[in-house]
């Protein structure tokens, strides 16, 4: 029979194995309650404790913006940059160090526009560091302005008459160049970006998680919740994620389908 102190001592012990590898920091995200990043915390936070990498082996590097603040809710080495820099800052780390695990985290505003030139480098250089682009088609920590990946027509305080332009499609542009692990996927879902963040951490080279998300308190028409959940589905049976064309033309046809699009072999 055990003792009051040995059951506590179990107990005490218990909960610190379920906390081990978990990376949320003492600091409470900051986000708007209902924002799509905390899903996207969720996942990234299951993918650190599955692989059972050790808090100081993991580096996080962000630009600017909501999605920026990202390094404060983590409880492992952080580098809060600036707008659009979270390519190349990662690039350095884990050139400095390669025993990194280094996740380069930002949103569409910070990596689609300033931050666009370094998107195809990255890729065709293969750098072994993992992109979780953070897209929910606007730019929220300044208070809701339109960004590269907008919709034509979304009406915002800087565009009351609605945008014309087209927009950017990341995981398009990923393909293109050349990126050799691409998966799109949805905040609502942390279980499915854990898995593929697994996959792509795994995978030797770069690899780029575009998930899309939302921002309550800015878009109320587009990236809602509601309509997120209406347009997302898996990527078809039959689909073979080693096959760029195949990839490209499925990237092309459909813009909701989410999983692992390619992946080099
Ligand atoms: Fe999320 Fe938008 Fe709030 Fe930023 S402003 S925390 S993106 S809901
Ligand atoms: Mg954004």
């Amino acid at each position: 029979m055990k003792t009051a102190g040995r059951v506590l001592a179990d107990k005490v012990r218990s909960i610190k194995e379920s906390q081990a590898f978990d990376i949320r920091s003492s600091a409470l995200p900051t986000w708007c309650p209902g924002c799509g990043y905390f899903g996207i915390h969720q996942g990234l936070n299951g993918c650190i404790k599955e692989l059972g990498v050790p808090h100081h082996e993991v580096q996080v590097v962000s630009g600017i913006g909501c999605a920026g603040r990202y390094p404060f809710f983590s409880h492992t080495y952080g580098l809060h940059t600036v707008h659009g820099r979270t390519l190349p800052v990662a690039t350095g780390v884990k050139l400095a160090n390669p025993a990194l695990t280094v996740f380069a985290v930002g949103g569409d505003g910070d990596g689609l526009a300033i931050g666009g030139g370094h998107l195809p480098h990255v890729a065709r250089r293969n750098v072994n560091i993992n992109y979780v682009l953070f897209d929910n088609s606007i730019y929220g920590l300044t208070k809701g302005q339109p960004s590269p990946s907008s919709p034509p027509g979304t009406k915002t305080k800087a565009s009351p008459f609605g945008t014309t332009d087209r927009p950017l499609n990341a995981t398009l542009l990923a393909l293109t160049y050349d990126a050799s692990f691409v998966a799109r996927l949805f905040a609502g879902d942390p279980e499915g970006i854990q898995k593929a963040l697994v996959e792509g951490v795994k995978h030797e080279g770069f690899s780029i998680f575009h998930i899309y998300s939302t921002c309550l308190t800015f878009d109320k028409t587009f990236k809602t919740w509601d309509n997120l959940k209406k347009w997302v589905h898996p990527i078809p049976e039959g689909h073979d994620p080693t096959d760029r064309k195949q990839a490209i033309n499925l990237a092309l046809e459909d813009d909701f389908c989410m999983g692992v699009i390619y992946k080099r072999a």
